[in-house]
């Protein structure tokens, strides 16, 4: 009997929703309140001190020490008296999730008494031990050290009893190590491109910043069934299991009401996150069953990503109260809906102006069509790039394989900016107009539609979508720090942008009046990059078709995708912007193949394992009961009886044995391919070896491990089911 599996479904059906009181008050007055905020630094700093960390914030100017001393000290007050008693630089190795170590305020005087200290010292830089850290061959074993530097414009925040300072990670001969790092130079380099661009059109504009709304989609498991599912704790996915019989076809679940077991972990996590000064706003079912989403308002994109991450680490902790494992994985259930990470963006100048609004009169309309084809042909020209960004061994088995969004990145704009794109190539002709008549003329004609927001209308298929007021880049992992796409995404923008004004200059110097010329050059863009652009269904084969006649890129293997980032284009790209050396760019895309390779290895492991010591021999055993009743049916009837009455019986024999000893035989193939793989040096050559020769066979061995589930006496089976795993009350 399958005791782990039943005495998990008992505990499960005991687990009832576990209340969890909110602070006194409304959201707004505890909202941020462990959170080193502008109203509290005012308060524990001098006001040069906090005039400091402003500018820090707003132009990414340096703090000096003494000014950073006085910033640990104000910081040091407002943690302790929060109940903190360690601290810790909070930082993002390019491993999925944080790092923390946490150190205690207390040290010794020189009389040695014991005192309470944080100098500025350690608040802005710390060495840590990062030895066990991937960094893609930048640093030896012998050179271990790794440095952690502040990040003033990301808040610290208390979490537990720790003071938290969002920090960079970097080498010691200061190469990043982490996502914050490249993430920061890519956000300075659009700032810098996008504002030039913007003088164009308004002499005020002196900062632009990116903002990033996430969207992060998850399941939950009940916590006693996860335990008992190797395969969820060791792979975050289920390597097995065969389909419910009833799971996402009723389309019952999406945005249906929230089961109250449900509910009561999500207002936890939710309050858990408002204390930490992360607004999250949204929350609903999703399509699959116990699949549900959190959206925050869009914020700065740096903050957005730490709070990002943050809240996912939370998320995880808040789990354990409820009863319940939380699963980020970009496809935990075969056959059902996988999960995402929306990635809503846009960008936002210091005059309130968000960029992908269109405005109002013709002018600022012209601004909006800049940064809107600007966008698509930044897009068109790094799609390639783009799609390296998103790619991991969990989110392959999202694009380009069984579901949305595919591996060919195109962009959706609705049918209204289509038309609009329309009107922009059609050529005025008109003889004594000045260059400004002309552009007045022109933008006249092309009907800028003002509310976009409620009518553009939505592709669900796309994985780069206008949506409104901003762009949606869908294909980005559930379970991915976000930065790796941000980081594509805004430096490829950038460059757009001083390639824009470059071009802009030219015809200006040339005597074409500015609009004119702005005008000329986004037209000239438009037509470039139309083959990026697709209205149609993004999961049809005739756009796999279309796509190819194209020119565009269906990248399906995630180790080739990553091939993308050492191309010359790209080291191009991140060099001339100093977002990423030759060197950085390399080592990480090591880290991601490294991290394939390891990803694959341990699913095909945790099979291996599984199937020949859990579902083999439960297959076997229910064929001996088989075996032991078709002999007393042979005693009791004669040959012709039997072999009637005994025909089901034998064919189910006949199968079990079929599927065994498949199973069996291809698992030793599996090894022998693990065997040869391991062997490769070479880090991509041994990720495509597990993606082309290990891969495939974890998906047909389980094959028949579903079907052995299908046949096999359900008192047998060992692990809990889909429909056990998948429908929380
Ligand atoms: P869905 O895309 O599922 O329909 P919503 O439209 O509610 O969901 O999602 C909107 C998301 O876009 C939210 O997370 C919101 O914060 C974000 N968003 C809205 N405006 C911007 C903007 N200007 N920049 C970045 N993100 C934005
Ligand atoms: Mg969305």
């Amino acid at each position: 009997m399958a005791i782990i599996r039943f005495k998990a479904i008992e505990e499960s059906l005991h687990h009832k929703p576990v209340k969890y009181d909110p602070p006194a008050g409304l959201i707004s007055e505890y909202f941020g309140m462990n959170v080193f905020d502008k109203k509290k630094m005012q308060k524990y700093l001098s006001t040069e001190a906090f005039n400091h960390v402003m500018e820090a914030i707003d132009k990414g100017s340096r703090i000096d020490r003494k000014i950073a001393d006085q910033v640990a000290s104000g910081m040091k007050a407002w943690a302790i008296e929060n109940g903190a008693t360690h601290y810790t630089h909070w930082f993002q190795p390019l491993t999925e999730g944080t790092a923390e170590k946490h150190d205690t305020f207390i040290d010794f005087k020189e009389d040695g008494e014991v005192i309470e200290s944080f100098s500025g010292k350690l608040l802005v830089q710390q060495e840590p031990d990062a030895s066990s850290f991937p960094s893609g061959g930048i640093r030896n074993t012998f050179e271990a050290r790794g440095y952690t530097a502040w990040d003033p414009s990301s808040p610290a925040f208390i979490v537990g009893k720790t003071l938290s300072i969002p920090t960079i990670f970097v080498s010691y001969t200061g190469e990043a190590l982490d996502h914050k790092t490249p993430l920061l130079k890519a956000l300075y380099a659009i700032d810098k491109a996008a504002v030039d661009v913007c003088q164009y059109f308004d002499k005020d504009v002196t900062k632009v910043i990116s903002t990033l709304g996430w969207e992060q989609e998850y399941f939950l498991v009940d916590e006693a069934l996860y335990q008992a599912r190797p395969d969820l704790i060791l792979t975050g996915r289920t390597l097995m299991g065969h389909a419910s019989a009833k799971d996402q076809q009723l389309e019952d679940h999406y945005f249906s009401s929230i089961p109250e077991r449900v509910t009561a972990f999500i207002n936890e996590f939710e309050i858990e996150a408002y204390k930490l000064g992360i607004p999250v706003k949204t929350r609903h079912n999703e399509v699959a069953p116990n699949q549900f989403e959190c959206a925050p308002i869009f914020e700065e994109c740096n903050l957005a990503v730490d709070h990002n991450v943050l809240l996912m680490d939370l998320m995880k902790k808040v789990a354990k109260h409820h009863n319940f494992a939380v699963l980020h994985h970009e496809k935990p259930f075969n056959e059902i809906n996988g999960s995402g990470k929306h990635c809503n963006w846009s960008l936002a100048t210091n005059t309130g102006v968000n960029l992908l609004s269109p405005g109002k009169n013709p002018k600022s309309n012209l601004q909006f069509l800049t940064f809107l084809v600007n966008i698509i042909k930044a897009v068109y020209k790094h799609a390639d790039l783009l799609r390296a960004s998103v790619t991991s061994a969990g989110n392959a088995h999202r694009l380009g394989a069984n579901e949305a969004p595919p591996a060919i990145i195109s962009v959706f704009i609705g049918s209204q900016l289509t038309k609009m794109l329309g009107q922009l190539e059609k050529k005025v002709s008109s003889k004594k107009m000045t260059p400004d008549e002309k552009t007045e003329l022109k933008l006249n004609i092309i009907k800028v539609p003002q509310i976009l927001l409620d009518n553009t209308d939505r592709n669900r298929t796309s994985p780069f979508a206008f949506t409104g007021n901003k762009f949606e880049f869908r294909a980005v992992g559930s379970s991915a720090n976000p930065a790796a796409a941000m980081i594509a995404l805004n430096t490829a923008v950038a460059e757009q942008l001083v390639e824009f004004k470059k071009d802009v200059d030219k015809l200006i110097n040339k005597g074409v009046k500015k609009d004119e010329a702005i005008f000329q050059i986004i037209r000239q863009y438009s037509i470039e990059a139309k083959p990026i652009l697709f209205e149609g269904n993004n999961y049809s084969e005739e756009w796999k078709k279309e796509a190819e006649k194209r020119g565009l890129k269906n990248i399906t293997n995630p180790v080739e995708a990553l091939d993308y980032y050492l191309t010359e284009k790209s080291k191009k790209l991140f060099t001339s912007f100093d977002v990423m050396s030759e060197r950085e760019l390399e080592a990480r895309t090591h880290v991601r193949w490294e991290s394939y390779t390891k990803k694959i290895q341990i699913e095909s492991r945790v099979l291996g394992d599984l199937v020949l010591n859990h579902i083999v021999p439960t297959a076997v055993r229910y064929q001996s009961e088989l075996i032991e009743s078709a002999k007393g049916l042979r005693e009791i009837f004669s040959e012709k009886e039997f072999k009637e009455i005994a025909s089901g019986r034998l064919e189910l024999i006949r199968e079990i044995s079929e599927h065994t000893s498949y199973i069996k035989a291809k698992v030793n193939e599996m090894i022998e391919a693990r065997k040869a793989a391991n062997k490769i040096e070479d880090v991509r050559e041994k990720a495509m070896a597990y993606a082309t020769k290990v891969f495939p066979y974890l998906n047909d061995i389980r094959y028949h491990v579903d079907k052995l589930e299908f046949i096999v006496d359900d008192e047998y089976w060992p692990l809990p089911k889909y429909r056990e795993l998948l429908f929380t009350r």
